[in-house]
């Protein structure tokens, strides 16, 4: 699944290229919606919404798409050589000087304004770690009301807190020494509040394109733990782990040493 990061980035990029233009043609592979309706419409905001990019359209609807594990937005200069099979193409739009193409996402969907407003997920997502104005204290809320869940499922949970995938979870939790398969109600307001700005400052400083990076040792090395099972944990040398996690079973990898099990302080 997309990071928040990496979500931003497509989003912004795309708004760079093809906000306040007219989709001037459109083809949709499967019948997903009608996509004459688009056809003369304009785009003016690309927004990100945690793990989805919501394009606004000038009749006030939006498409929604959700990326999932293999979904991407490219962008092609018309003529340029795709990266992706045309056959993978679900969407294709077509610009004054840019054709907007979208591959197998996990979700595409034309909403109407009312559905936009009224929509479940995109309206039940939890604070933005890359947003404009991060609200902590909100997210910490949304963290308590979830205090028996594990911390490894909750902060992937977008309805507490937006932005955070499988390889920040494994490298924030690493990095504060949070033990990923205790509740949440074993950790403070403090613990949690660090956590969450880190969160923002490592998602914000992979912003920029280049290759992610968590660990800046200068040996290549950029991860301290997503990835890692079976090598010498950085800090102290024993094993890194890997386990899965949640109804999901997302993979985690933790050091058992550096995060040790915490115990409930309810109890
Ligand atoms: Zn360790």
């Amino acid at each position: 699944m997309p990071e928040g990061d990496t979500i931003h980035r497509t989003a912004t990029v795309l708004h760079r290229a093809i906000a306040g233009q007219t989709i001037a043609e459109a083809t949709l592979r499967d019948p997903l919606f009608e996509v004459s309706a688009i056809i003369g419409q304009s785009i003016p905001r690309v927004e990100p919404r945690g793990k989805n990019v919501v394009m606004h359209l000038s009749g006030g609807g939006a498409l929604h798409s959700h990326m999932g594990m293999t979904g991407a937005w490219h962008l092609y200069k018309p003529g340029e050589e795709w990266h992706k099979a045309p056959k993978n193409a679900v969407l294709t739009m077509r610009f004054d000087e840019w054709l907007a193409v979208c591959f197998t996402p996990k979700m595409l969907a034309l909403l109407s304004a009312d559905q936009l407003r009224r929509h479940d997920h995109l309206q039940g997502l939890g604070p933005d770690l890359l947003g404009p104005h991060f609200d902590v204290a909100e997210a910490l809320r949304r963290f308590r009301a979830h205090n028996q869940l594990p911390l490894g499922e909750a902060v992937m949970q977008q309805n507490i807190v937006a932005g955070i995938g499988n390889i920040y979870k494994a490298e924030l939790l690493f990095l504060h020494r949070l033990d990923p398969f205790s509740p949440v109600s074993a950790y403070s307001d403090e613990e949690l509040r660090a956590l969450l700005r880190e969160g923002q400052k490592r998602l914000a400083h992979n912003l920029g394109g280049h290759l992610r990076q968590l660990r800046f040792a200068g040996d290549g090395q950029r991860m301290w733990a997503y990835g890692r099972s079976g090598k010498p944990c950085f800090r102290c040398g024993a094993t890194i782990q890997i386990r899965r996690q949640g109804d999901q079973g997302r993979t985690t990898y933790w050091c058992a040493k550096c995060q040790p099990t915490r115990m409930s302080r309810d109890s």
